[in-house]
C-alpha cells in the first residue's frame, strides 16, 4: 500500500524533470490543504485518499500542464468529495483554478450509465466545456487513467461498466487530442477488463515470445543505427511490439489468430531535425524492402490532432514486416502528450492561450467548408483521421469522417440500416440526407421495410469510404434494374434512330414475335442483356428490323427520320445535363473534352458512375466498337442554369515576350475563373499557352475565344483535348 510521502516524492521528482518553472510553494499549499480535506477518506485498497489526486497531478506534470493545472488536479474531487466550495478554492488559489476544480467537477458529476438521454446531454455539455478550457478535459483524462490502473480494487460490475466508459468516452478524447500514450493505455487496460481471454491471449504470447522479439528487435535497431552513424546523422531508436489493443483489433479485422499475425513491431527514429527525417527515410528504404502504399508523410501534412511523422513499413531479411515512424523530438512530445505539449513551454507567459483555445474549438467543430477546401476535403479524408464523433440514440459513441451525412451514420451502423434508411432525425429533429453531422449530435436512422435501397445521389452526398463502398456493392448486386434502365434506354435510342415509334413495342403480339427471334422470354431479360453489355442494342435492332419494318407498313405508319425532339429539359437541374429516358443516374463531365452547356454533347453509360458527358467532337466519342455502341446515350443540356463549368482552352501563338500575360489579362477581364494558365515554347519561335477557366456557356466562351484570336501573334485557339 502506497504511502502519502512515497506519492508527494513522486510527484516533486515529475514536477523537477517536466516543468522545473513550476511554482513548488503554491503546489505544496494545494497538497497540504487537499490532504486535510481528504484525511478521513480512503481508497478502496484502504491507502488514503490523497494518493489519487497527487497521482493525478503527477500525471498531468508528466504530460507537461501548467501550475494552474497541477493545482488543479490535486484539488480536484475537493468540491465533489469535501466541504470545500468554489469560492473556498477561489479565495486561497486563485479563480482559474477554481475554474479547473469546476470544470472537473461538472464532468464527474456526468453519469454516463444512466438514463440515455441524460449521457447525451452531458456528453455535450462535456463537449462544451473541453472548448472553454481544455485543460478540464485534461484532466479529467488523467484522472480516469489513474483510475483504470487503480480499477482492480472495483467489483467486477463496476470495472466492466467503467471500461466501456473508457473505451468509449475518454480513449477517443484522448486520440482526438493527440494524447498517444494515454490513449494506448487506456485501451490496454479496458481490454483487459473487457476481453480478459483475449487479452490474456495476447500478453501471454507476448510474453512466451519476448525472447525472439528482443533479438529481432535488436538486429534491427543496430542495422539502422550503424547505417545513421556511417552517414553522421544522430538518431534514437527504438523498437517495441504494437499495444496490447492494436494487436487485439488487427486479429479481429483479419480475423487471424495471433500467431498468424505478421505486423506487430514497430520502430522509432527521432531525429534532431525535418531534413534528418527525409534522411533517415531514405537510408530506411534502402536497407529494406519496401512495402507499396504504406508510406504517409505526416510531416508535410499533419494529421489533425497535430500529430507529424513519417511512417513506412518495410521487411527485413527474416521476411516479418514492420513499421518505421521517423519524427523529431519535437513531434515526439506532441505525439505523446497531444495537445498538452502547448502549455509545456508557456509557464509563466500571462495569458498566452487564446490561440490554443480557438484551435481546439475548430477542431472540435463540425465547420462550413468552402468549395476549395470540400474538394482538398475529399481527397484526404479517411486517410488523416479527421472525425466527428456522434451518438446513436442508445449512446454509443460513433466516429466519423467530418462531414459526414446521416447516410454515412447509417452504413457505419449496418450496411441493412443503410439500405433500408428512409429517413434520418438529428437531435430528435428530422434532418435531411446530407446535413453534415456536427460532434455530439445525437442521430437516429428511420428505417423501413419497404425502402427501395440506396440512391445513386448517395454516393455525392456520403463522405466516408465505407459508405461509398455499401452501397456500390448493393448497386452491384441489385445491378438488374439499373442494366435494365440503361438497357432500355439504348434500345430505344437505337428505334428512334432508324425512325420508329416506341409503340410499336406494346402490339403484344409482335413483341412475343421479336422476342422469339432474338431468344428471350421477356423483354426486361433483353434490356438487362443490353445493359449488362451481353448484346449490343444495334445487333438486337438489326436481327428484328425487318419484321419492325413490316409490322410499320401494316400500321401504315411510315418511318419517320431520325427524332430531334428535345428531350424534356426538366430533370438533373443540378448536372445541368439530362439523359434520355433515364430518370435517376449520376452525371459527371469528361475531363478529356470539358464540354460547357451549348456544346453538342453525348452521354457514355461508364461502369458504376453513372453517365459520364462528352462533347459530341471528342476524339473519345467512337462508335466503332461494337461492344460500346450500346452504351452511348443521347443527352441535352437541361434549361439554363448560370452554373460555371469548367474547359479549356490550347492557344498557339508566336512567342514574344508578354503573350501569356495578355491572354491572361483576356480572361480577367471576362471575369472569368481561372483555374490553371501555363505556357510553354515550342519550336520555330512558337508558343503554347493552355488555360482552364469556368464558363457558363457556350456563347460566353466563343466570346471569350474571340478576344484572345485578336490578342497580337495569336495563331489558334483550340477547346483543349487531354
Ligand atoms: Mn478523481
Amino acid at each position: 500500500m502506497e504511502t502519502f510521502n512515497e506519492r508527494y516524492e513522486s510527484l516533486m521528482r515529475t514536477i523537477q524533470q517536466r516543468n522545473a518553472l513550476a511554482d513548488i510553494d503554491r503546489i505544496n499549499r494545494a497538497v497540504n490543504y487537499a490532504r486535510e480535506k481528504h484525511k478521513d477518506q480512503k481508497r478502496k485498497d484502504g491507502s488514503p485518499y490523497i494518493i489519487h489526486p497527487l497521482a493525478v497531478a503527477e500525471i498531468v506534470t508528466e504530460i507537461g500542464l501548467d501550475t494552474d493545472a497541477i493545482l488543479g488536479a490535486i484539488l480536484h474531487d475537493c468540491i465533489e468529495d469535501t466541504d470545500s466550495t468554489h469560492d473556498d478554492i477561489a479565495k486561497l488559489f486563485g479563480s482559474a483554478v477554481a475554474e479547473l476544480v469546476e470544470g472537473v467537477t461538472k464532468l464527474t458529476r456526468v453519469e454516463y450509465s444512466t438514463l440515455e438521454q441524460q449521457q447525451m446531454e452531458n456528453l455535450r455539455k462535456m463537449f462544451l466545456a473541453m472548448s472553454k478550457d481544455i485543460r478540464v478535459v485534461l484532466i479529467k483524462i488523467c484522472d480516469r487513467l489513474h483510475n483504470t490502473r487503480t480499477m482492480e480494487y472495483q467489483t467486477p460490475a463496476k470495472q466492466i461498466s467503467k471500461s466501456r466508459e473508457t473505451m468509449d468516452i475518454y480513449a477517443p478524447l484522448a486520440h482526438r487530442l493527440g494524447m498517444q500514450k494515454i490513449k494506448w493505455e487506456l485501451e490496454d487496460t479496458s481490454l483487459k477488463y473487457l476481453e480478459p481471454e483475449r487479452y490474456a491471449e495476447i500478453t501471454d504470447y507476448v510474453d512466451e515470445h519476448q525472447g525472439e522479439a528482443d533479438s529481432f528487435m535488436k538486429e534491427i535497431q543496430s542495422k539502422i543505427a550503424t547505417r545513421l552513424s556511417s552517414v553522421g546523422i544522430h538518431g534514437a531508436i527504438y523498437g517495441r511490439i504494437k499495444h496490447i489493443y492494436s494487436i487485439y483489433r488487427k486479429m479481429l479485422s483479419q480475423s487471424k489468430s495471433i500467431d498468424e499475425l505478421y505486423d506487430m513491431y514497430a520502430f522509432r527514429v527521432i531525429v534532431d531535425t525535418i531534413p534528418d527525417c527525409y534522411n533517415v527515410l531514405g537510408h530506411i528504404h534502402d536497407l529494406f524492402n519496401l512495402v507499396p502504399g504504406r508510406f504517409k508523410d505526416y510531416i508535410s501534412t499533419p494529421k489533425p490532432n497535430m500529430y507529424q511523422s513519417l511512417h513506412t513499413t518495410v521487411i527485413g531479411q527474416q521476411g516479418i514486416p514492420f513499421e518505421v515512424q521517423i519524427r523529431t523530438w519535437k513531434m515526439h512530445e506532441t505525439a505523446e502528450y497531444g495537445i498538452a505539449a502547448h502549455w509545456k513551454y508557456k509557464e509563466g507567459i500571462a495569458g498566452g492561450n487564446e490561440n490554443d483555445f480557438e484551435w481546439v474549438r475548430r477542431l472540435l467543430e463540425s465547420q462550413q467548408e468552402t468549395d476549395a477546401e470540400d474538394y482538398i476535403h475529399s481527397l484526404k479524408i479517411d486517410m488523416y483521421d479527421d472525425e466527428v464523433f456522434v451518438f446513436t440514440p442508445k449512446g454509443k459513441v460513433m466516429s466519423l469522417p467530418r462531414g459526414s451525412t446521416p447516410i454515412d451514420f447509417a452504413y457505419a451502423i449496418h450496411s441493412g440500416v443503410g439500405n433500408s434508411m428512409v429517413g434520418a432525425k438529428v437531435n430528435n429533429r428530422i434532418a435531411s440526407f446530407d446535413q453534415k453531422l456536427r460532434n455530439g449530435d445525437i442521430v437516429e436512422v428511420l428505417t423501413s421495410k419497404s425502402a427501395k435501397g440506396p440512391s445513386r445521389d448517395w454516393l455525392k452526398i456520403c463522405n466516408s469510404n465505407q459508405a461509398r463502398t455499401k452501397i456500390k456493392q448493393w448497386f452491384k448486386k441489385e445491378k438488374r434494374e439499373e442494366n435494365i434502365a440503361h438497357g432500355k434506354a439504348s434500345f430505344e435510342g437505337e428505334l428512334r434512330r432508324a425512325g420508329f415509334q416506341m409503340s410499336v413495342l406494346q402490339d403484344e403480339e409482335l413483341l412475343s414475335i421479336l422476342l422469339k427471334k432474338l431468344s428471350f422470354d421477356d423483354i426486361e431479360d433483353m434490356y438487362a442483356a443490353i445493359g449488362y453489355g451481353g448484346l449490343t442494342a444495334t445487333k438486337a435492332f438489326g436481327r428484328i428490323r425487318d419484321d419492325l419494318s413490316k409490322a410499320a407498313k401494316q400500321t401504315k405508319e411510315t418511318p419517320k427520320p431520325v427524332e430531334t425532339a428535345p428531350i424534356k429539359p426538366d430533370r438533373h437541374k443540378d448536372s445541368g445535363v439530362i439523359v434520355e429516358d433515364i430518370d435517376s443516374c449520376m452525371i459527371k463531365f469528361s475531363r478529356c473534352c470539358t464540354p460547357v452547356p451549348g456544346d453538342d454533347i453525348i452521354g457514355f453509360i461508364t461502369k458504376g458512375y453513372g453517365v459520364s458527358v462528352h462533347r459530341m467532337d471528342c476524339r473519345n466519342v467512337t462508335k466503332d466498337d461494337p461492344q460500346q455502341a450500346a452504351r452511348w446515350v443521347k443527352v441535352a443540356w437541361s434549361a439554363a442554369e448560370n452554373k460555371p463549368f469548367s474547359t479549356t482552352f490550347e492557344i498557339d501563338a508566336n512567342d514574344r515576350s508578354g503573350i501569356w500575360l495578355d491572354v491572361a489579362g483576356v480572361l480577367n477581364a471576362a471575369k472569368v475563373k481561372v483555374s490553371e494558365i501555363s505556357g510553354r515554347e515550342m519550336p520555330a519561335g512558337k508558343a503554347r499557352i493552355v488555360a482552364t477557366f469556368e464558363v457558363c456557356n457556350v456563347q460566353e466562351l466563343e466570346a471569350i475565344r474571340n478576344r484572345i484570336r485578336n490578342i497580337d501573334g495569336v495563331v489558334d485557339v483550340r477547346r483543349g483535348q487531354n
